[in-house]
């Protein structure tokens, strides 16, 4: 027998695990085409949330006037980002309040935003950051504390159309807050694109192309490649410790199973029971 080549085998590992990270992505693309996103657009009143809300959808779902506080329940539009079915909420106007409405509508708003996949927290150009701003956030990541909740967060600033781009010194401090931040007009519609790249981002759909999919992943494939991730993650750790290669071998041959398993080499009973349990099968 030849000695191996362990650099040859090193690469062989790494390239097959590349191929499951990217089948694990398409897996979650497809999990999200079925499941949508819903993003909640925060801010305090008057600063854009429902002209941004009307501008992305191209409708007129939210009532927009220059009167604080108008929007004093969620209002919902549907769109859609990279085909992927997006529910977009404008919520109203988080401040306090005395006017027992809108006091209804901020709780709902705070609880709409705690369901989401992704929040976007808009604030005004015109005004900059402002103390009221710097307060909602510190609402919205107590809440997120304490519901254990890690739901990523976007800085929308809008009404961009208002002040000369450059004009934005003061809030790069509060920037690291964000998962990202964009810069808009719902007048114009500038950024909008931008706002839905920064979304494909976040939810780790950037780097998928819709268009030369050949294949999709089902519940139980997914379930086999995140236990082939697993399985080439302590592989690799076993490699980096310069394990003897009796160590690899458990780990590939968990690796193999699972994707055997996927493949149709290796079928054991559990996968029979799995099968025969969602499909009717006659004689
Ligand atoms: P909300 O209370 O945060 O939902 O804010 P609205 O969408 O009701 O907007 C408040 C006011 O700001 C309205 O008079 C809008 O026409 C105006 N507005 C909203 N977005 C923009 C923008 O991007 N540029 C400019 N110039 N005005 C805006």
């Amino acid at each position: 027998m030849p000695l191996l080549d362990t650099n040859e085998i090193v690469n062989k590992i790494n390239s097959m695990s590349q191929d499951v990270e990217s089948a694990l992505e398409t897996a979650n693309y497809d999990q999200l085409l079925q499941s949508g996103l819903q993003i909640a657009i925060l801010g305090r009143p008057n600063v854009g949330k429902s002209s941004l809300l009307n501008a992305w959808s191209k409708t007129e779902r939210a009532i927009v006037t220059e009167i604080a506080g108008t929007t004093r329940d969620v209002v919902e539009a549907s769109i859609t980002v990279h085909g992927i079915p997006v529910t977009l909420l404008d919520t109203a106007g988080i401040r306090e309040t005395n006017d027992i409405v809108e006091k209804i509508g901020v709780e709902r708003s705070e609880a709409v935003a705690m369901g989401a996949d992704v929040i976007i927290m808009a604030i005004s150009a015109v005004d900059g950051w402002t103390p009221e701003d710097a307060e909602l956030l510190n609402r919205i990541q107590s809440n997120k504390k304490s519901t254990g909740s890690s739901t990523p967060m976007i800085l929308v600033i809008n009404k961009i159309d208002c002040i000369p781009s450059d004009c934005m010194e003061g809030i790069e401090k509060d920037i690291n807050s964000f998962s990202k931040h964009v810069l808009t007009s719902a007048v114009t519609g500038q950024g909008i694109q931008g706002l839905e790249t920064a979304i494909l981002e976040i939810v780790g759909l950037n780097k998928i192309s819709v268009g030369s999919r050949k294949w999709t992943v089902n519940q139980r494939q997914c379930e086999q490649l995140v236990r082939t991730k697993e399985a080439f993650v302590r592989l690799k750790s076993s490699i980096e410790e310069e394990m003897p290669f009796d160590f690899w071998t458990i780990d590939l041959r968990d690796a193999a199973m699972a994707l055997g398993q996927i493949s149709g080499e290796d079928i054991s009973e559990e996968v029979l029971s799995n099968i025969f349990g969602k499909f009717c099968i006659g004689k």
